[in-house]
């Protein structure tokens, strides 16, 4: 162990109530892992806090040993952020109470809560939190980050839902932020990231959802740049009710596809209806009935069954890397290339996957949250998803390859829960002429840039990156 990890080691030994976890450590070893296995490293220390005290006391000491220190929440960072190597990870994994208040339809959450917990006990009272679509990510990155998923059309981003935060800032006290306290803190954590502390508590509305309408259909050969030419003429006018996602990739070998076409390049379509089910219904049929899909199916969902839909596509460990983009308006050109690259995919469960934002988070003016770009609705999201390291260069280059194609005509702009962890220089990009703002409030309240592993906001005059 080197000295200075040592020196917060026993700073943390005489007071910690949670658990300290060294290397050699029994538990160490499925502590440091975290979701996306292209990121494997080793952590001096883990300290997986039991309470905002823990919390206080691991940003007291790391800050005092100039410890490099990552913060974690599910560990779904794709860009590996919630790790590092010799140094601290503030592990919130034990911090996962929630409170929900069925009546005022508001709950309260940890900072450790996966989305999964939130899902759990929201829905026992037929409320939901809009938040991801994989109930195993954690929703203190994801909301911080703004946070997009079934219900955003509806009922705007995670981050819109936020009422109050309570933080753990760079010099270990204890502050809220929210509409009236702390104000700009309150606007930088909606889409900042983790740039302004740690956020033990999250308080949050919830809206009344407990069942949806489920439709998914496949398109092949010529009907695959079709079907994505009607979606995008169909989404901006479609109902705030209706999400209708794409995602290119390749035919699964599963029962409900045609034995002949499996393994082949396809457009899987995912719809999901909010709302009056009859109105529902006649929306999903005539969008499942455009360019031939097969493998048709619709069913009534309960909520909890749509946000565990996905959870078996994305396990841990795999490797991941994504390049992601906003397009004001997609052009045949680009869908061109998509389609194109489809081709040379180089493996069958990597995808490109396409999402319409619009709705009620469209609506959300520009200036209200530090959240980038509303306004550019197609959303392109390159994920590239393999097993073997030995693929990792034929993946990496497939993923930059096809974005070295799109970016051109891309908005300037990224969602920041969507990158890579090799793109620094697009972090500006990400928040434009929110960039400033935040600049200042990070050097407000961590001027010494102590939480920098992240999409980071750099300080001014900090040396640390
Ligand atoms: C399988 C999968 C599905 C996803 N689906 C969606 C989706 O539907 N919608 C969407 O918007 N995004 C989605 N994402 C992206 C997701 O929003 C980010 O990966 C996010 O960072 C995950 O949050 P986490 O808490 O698990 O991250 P972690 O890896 O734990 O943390 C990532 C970063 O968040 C910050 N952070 C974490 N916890 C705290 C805290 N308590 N206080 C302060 N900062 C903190 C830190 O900067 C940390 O480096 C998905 C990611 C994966 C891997």
């Amino acid at each position: 162990m080197c000295k200075v990890i040592g020196e917060v080691y026993s700073a943390l030994r005489r007071q910690f109530r949670g658990d300290l976890l060294r290397p050699g450590d029994d538990e160490y070893d499925g502590a440091r892992g975290i979701w996306n296995g292209m990121v494997a490293r080793k952590p001096g220390l883990i300290a997986r806090c039991a309470d905002v005290t823990d919390v206080q006391i691991a940003v007291r000491a790391a800050a005092a040993a100039g410890v490099v220190t990552a913060i974690r929440c599910g560990g779904h960072s794709l860009a590996g952020f919630s790790t590092c190597d010799d140094g601290l990870v503030i592990d919130l994994f034990r911090m996962r109470a929630l409170r929900v208040d069925a009546q005022t339809r508001r709950a309260r959450f940890e900072g450790g809560c996966l989305l999964g917990n939130i899902d759990a006990s929201t829905q026992k009272a037929g409320l939901a939190f809009p938040a991801g679509v994989v109930s195993h990510t954690g929703a203190a990155g994801l909301v911080l980050g703004g946070g997009t998923g079934w219900l955003n059309r509806l009922h705007g981003l995670s981050c819109d839902n936020v009422t109050g935060f309570t933080l753990v800032v760079s010099d270990g006290s204890v502050i809220r932020a929210s509409a009236e306290e702390n104000p700009d803190l309150f606007w930088a954590l909606r889409g900042g990231g983790g740039n302004f502390g740690v956020v033990t508590e999250f308080e949050v509305n919830l809206h009344p959802v407990s069942s949806v309408l489920f439709g998914a259909g496949m398109c092949f050969g010529d009907d695959i740049p079709a079907i994505v030419q009607q979606w995008r003429e169909f989404m901006p006018q479609a109902p705030d009710n209706l999400r209708w996602g794409i995602s290119l990739t390749i035919a699964p070998h599963t029962e409900n596809v045609p034995a002949h076409l499996r393994g082949r390049t396809a457009a899987s379509q995912g719809l999901v209806w909010i709302g009056d089910p009859e109105k529902g219904r006649s929306v999903m049929d005539r969008v499942l009935s455009f360019c031939n899909p097969v493998a048709v199916t619709k069913s009534e969902l309960s909520f909890l069954a749509l946000q565990t839909m996905a959870d078996a596509e994305f396990p841990h460990g795999r490797r991941y890397y994504t390049k992601s983009g906003y397009f004001k308006v997609l052009d045949d050109q680009n869908i061109r290339h998509m389609v194109e690259a489809l081709a040379t995919i180089p493996s069958p469960v990597s995808q490109i996957e396409l999402s319409y934002l619009g709705g009620a988070a469209a609506r959300v003016p520009a200036g209200e949250t530090a959240f980038g770009d509303r306004s550019s609705p197609f959303i392109v999201n390159l994920l590239g998803n393999w097993a073997d390291p030995g693929d990792d260069d034929a993946n990496i280059a497939w993923i930059r390859g096809l974005f070295a194609q799109l970016r051109p005509s891309m908005t300037p702009g990224v969602y920041v829960n969507f990158m890579s962890g090799d793109e620094q220089e697009r972090v500006p990009e990400a928040y434009r002429e929110r960039w400033d703002r935040l600049v200042g409030i990070k050097t407000h309240y961590d001027p010494d840039n102590f939480f920098r592993l992240n999409q980071n906001v750099r300080p001014q005059k900090s040396s640390r990156s």
